[in-house]
């Protein structure tokens, strides 16, 4: 299988890290929708959110918990919002589970 957030998580494909620990790796999106725009993947391959499975649980709170980590350092103190694409109708593009934290910026709702 050759996926790209795998080979971002490998080293394979360079990128900076923003907050890295044993369980996920977070970097700048490439087309960044908002002045903050992080990606925060799992560094195990899980395809989306849908399949996601309850022995996952620990690692969805824990990629929760990393993006507040992020939201705080990045200083984020007004707010900022975390969103989950999920499958064809979510405007999932790359499937391997991964979290947007988009900040800096008023975001509105709904999104399109
Ligand atoms: P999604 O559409 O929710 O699957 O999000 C995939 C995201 O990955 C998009 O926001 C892309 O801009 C981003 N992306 C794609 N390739 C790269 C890359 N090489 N480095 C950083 N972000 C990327
Ligand atoms: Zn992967």
């Amino acid at each position: 299988m050759n996926c790209l957030f795998c080979n971002i998580v490998n080293g394979s494909i360079p990128t900076t890290a923003v907050y890295q620990d044993e369980l996920c790796y977070a970097f700048a999106d490439i087309h960044p929708q908002a002045p903050v725009h992080v990606l925060v993947v799992p560094r195990e391959h899980v395809n989306s959110l849908a399949e996601a499975n309850l022995n996952d649980l620990p690692l969805l709170g824990h990629l929760l918990w990393a993006a507040a980590q992020i939201a705080e350092s990045e200083g984020l103190a007004k707010g900022y919002r975390v969103v989950v694409n999920t499958g064809e109708d979510g405007g999932q593009t790359v499937d391997h589970l991964h979290l947007h934290l988009l900040g800096g910026r008023s975001l509105t709702w709904p999104p399109g």
